[in-house]
C-alpha cells in the first residue's frame, strides 16, 4: 500500500469500514494517501457517522497484538544473527565467551 500512496497519492480506493459492527458494509473512499497516514497514526477507517464499537476494538487490539509479536520475532531474528557473527569474528579466549 505504501508503495502506491507514494507513487499514486492522490488515487481513491474503497477501504471497508472498520467499526467492527458485524452489519456493516459500508465502503469507504480514501486517496491512498490519507488511507497511510491514518493507519500511520493508528486510526482506523470508519464511513460518516460509524464509530468503533467493541468487536472493532477487539479486532484492532488482536491485528496490534499481531504485529508486535510479528516484529519481536524479527528482532529476535535479528539479534541471533548478529550474536552469531560476532562469534565468527572474536575467537572465544575463555569458556565464558563461549556460554
Ligand atoms: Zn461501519
Amino acid at each position: 500500500m505504501k508503495a502506491i500512496a507514494s507513487r499514486l497519492p492522490a488515487l481513491e480506493f474503497e477501504f471497508d469500514c472498520e467499526c467492527g459492527a458485524s452489519d456493516c458494509d459500508v465502503t469507504v473512499a480514501l486517496s491512498a494517501e490519507e488511507y497511510v497516514a491514518a493507519h500511520d497514526r493508528g486510526d482506523p477507517v470508519f464511513a460518516p457517522g460509524h464509530r468503533v464499537t467493541e468487536v472493532g476494538h477487539a479486532k484492532q487490539a488482536r491485528k496490534d497484538a499481531k504485529e508486535l509479536r510479528d516484529s519481536a520475532k524479527a528482532l529476535r531474528a535479528e539479534a541471533k544473527q548478529q550474536a552469531a557473527r560476532a562469534r565468527r569474528n572474536r575467537p572465544p579466549r575463555s569458556m565464558d565467551d563461549i556460554c
